[in-house]
Order: structure tokens, then sequence, then C-alpha cells
């Protein structure tokens, strides 16, 4: 005759609890631990003798025990068991991360599962909390998107001046532009050219050049707000875009930035050179059908500047 209880296999499921490389937590209707298996001795230094019969929100004050007791309230009513995931949690018991090398946080983060423990009467009176260590996982997804996030800038910025290259910035105007066509938003839009850069370049070098588009690109960004989106769109040529900005707003920061170029003293190989822009600005109290033509509103200002003797601001009528 065969045993009801196989002492055998109960050793070895012991024996496999205890060695298994997760988190194994059995509790009951009060939340008094029964079953504390090694990885958690381990992580968390409570020794089985001090968890046995102690209360889990005892053991772990960390718990938001409202929001746990729901959770295995569900689980024990429905019978089925509940998830929890570290893009959403990162961990439910903080404990320390002992993965240096791959480890960036100093804690361990974790998936976790609960499900019923049923008795010989089919009642439901212990719940069994098993504890994944997901640290390498979470850290290499983190990784991977901060290095994508590092790309997406590095396509959309430009080298030398850090500003939008021209590619990204014209999403950005026809997004804008979108924008006014649905809610009639206003937006002015400046195109800035440097006076006379061959000069520049010819006279003090290329080096000396791309210091003072550089300067130029600096201005820019000391003197936006932050929802104004600055690019460089050609060599010596620069765009900004002004949203919920009226024509003479524009007229304004264009007339600042002008007058701000124009005082910037560049250094370079023991000279000092000094440059002025020519700036074209214009908005959209005319609508257009189609952004490019709002480029060429403020392209044909930026010209007439340049017409009419340089380092100044027209505006597009
Ligand atoms: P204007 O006042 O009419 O604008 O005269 P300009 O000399 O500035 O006009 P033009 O557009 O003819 O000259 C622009 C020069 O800019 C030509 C090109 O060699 C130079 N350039 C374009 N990109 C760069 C760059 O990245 N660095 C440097 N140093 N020079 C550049
Ligand atoms: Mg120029
Ligand atoms: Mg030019």
């Amino acid at each position: 005759m065969k045993e009801p209880i196989d002492l055998n296999e109960f050793h070895w499921l012991l024996a496999i609890v205890q060695s298994i490389d997760v988190g194994v937590v059995v509790f009951d209707e009060d939340y008094r631990v029964l079953v504390w298996n090694t990885f958690m001795e381990n992580r968390s230094g409570i020794q089985p003798g001090t968890a046995h019969g102690n209360s889990f929100f005892e053991l772990f004050p960390e718990v938001d025990s409202k929001w746990f007791r729901k959770k295995v309230e569900g689980v024990a009513a429905l019978g089925t068991p509940a998830f929890t995931v570290w893009e959403q949690r990162p961990y439910l018991l903080r404990f320390k991360n002992y993965q240096p090398i791959t480890g960036r946080e100093d804690f361990m983060y974790q998936n976790t599962t609960l499900f019923p423990l049923r008795s010989a009467n089919s009642k439901i009176g212990h719940i069994c909390l098993v504890i994944y260590d997901v640290t390498d996982v979470a850290n290499n997804r983190r990784q991977l998107l901060s290095a994508n996030a590092e790309l997406q800038k590095l396509s959309s910025t430009d080298r030398l001046t850090g500003l939008y290259n021209r590619g990204h910035w014209e999403e950005s105007l026809q997004k804008e532009h979108a924008r006014h066509r649905r809610y009639d938003s206003t937006a002015t839009l400046i195109m800035l050219d440097i006076d006379h850069f061959k000069r520049i370049n010819d006279t003090y070098g290329h080096q000396a050049g791309d210091k003072a588009i550089q300067r130029v690109a600096d201005s820019i960004r000391e003197l936006i707000r932050d929802v104004d989106v600055a690019g460089r769109y050609g060599g010596e040529e620069f765009v900004i875009l002004l949203p919920d900005t009226s024509k003479e707003g524009g007229r304004v920061f264009a007339e600042r930035l002008r007058q701000h170029v124009a005082a910037l003293k560049i250094e370079h190989a023991g000279e000092v050179l000094r440059m002025t822009i020519s700036l074209g600005v214009a908005d959209l109290s005319v609508s257009c059908d189609h952004h490019e033509e709002w480029i060429r509103w403020a392209d044909e200002a930026l010209y007439a500047s340049k017409e009419d003797g340089r380092n100044r601001v027209t505006v597009y009528e």
C-alpha cells in the first residue's frame, strides 16, 4: 500500500523551495509568515526563526499595506493569482542589489506573483508570495531607453551649435503650422543670417567663423523662452519659432537679439572680432496653406533687411 504522504517527496520539495533562486513566502489570513526560504533569508537578512509567526507588515514596514491587503484579498476571494511588475512598481520589498557590476541602482528590481494555497477542504487559508529578482532585465531596459533618447537627440541636433538641425526644426514648424490651422493660434517665425560672414572666414579663418556661429547660437539660446524652437537652417543662417507670439512680439524679440549680437566681442587668436545679423519676421495673421510659404515670407523679410543695409529687422507685411 502506498503511503498517503510520500516523505521523500516532501523533503525533496522542501529542499527545492530552499535552494531555488526566487523568494518564497507563505502567510496566513493574518499575514503571519509560515514559509521563509533561503533567498528571503539572504536578501532580507531576516532569519527564518524571526520571520516565522511574525506579521509580514511588521517585517517590512515599507510595504504599502492598504494596497497590498487589497491585492491579497482579491487573490483569496477570486482564487486567482495576481502579479506586480517592476515597470509599474520597481520593488515590493526593498532589498539591496548585490550585482554591483551591472547595477546602477542600489536596490533589487522585482516582479512578484501572489497565488492562493488551498487546504484539503479546498478553502483558501494561505497565500504564497514569489519574488523574482529582475534587476538585470530592468537595468538593460533602462540603459536601452536612455541610449535611444541620446540617439534621438543626436539625430535632431546640429553638431556645431547644439540647436535643432534643419530636418527636426522643419518638423516642429510643420506641427506649429498645423496647430494654427486647427485652433487659429498665433505664432511668429524669425529667420536670421550673419552679415558678411564670408569676410569673417576670409579674414580670421574658418575656425573663427565656426566660433562666430556658435556665439550666435548661444545668444539665441540665452534669449528664447522654453517653448520657443530654435534651429540652424544652413551655414550661418538660423530660424526661431515663437509659438503664441504676435508679429509685434516677434519684432521686439528680433530687435533684442540683433542688439545682443552686435554687442558681442569674439576673441580669436589674440584678436577681437565683431559681427552683425540681419533678421526677417513673419507671423500668421494672414494664413498660408503650407508651412513652406511661411518660411518664404520670413526669408523675403530677411532679404529686405540685407537689401536695406543689413544689421536690421524687417517684418513681412
Ligand atoms: P551676407 O551679408 O549677404 O549674408 O553675406 P555673407 O558673406 O554672410 O553671405 P554668404 O551666404 O554668401 O556666405 C556665407 C558663407 O558661410 C559661405 C560659406 O563658406 C560659409 N559657411 C557656411 N557654413 C559654414 C560653417 O559651418 N562654418 C564656417 N566657418 N563657415 C561656413
Ligand atoms: Mg550671411
Ligand atoms: Mg547665408
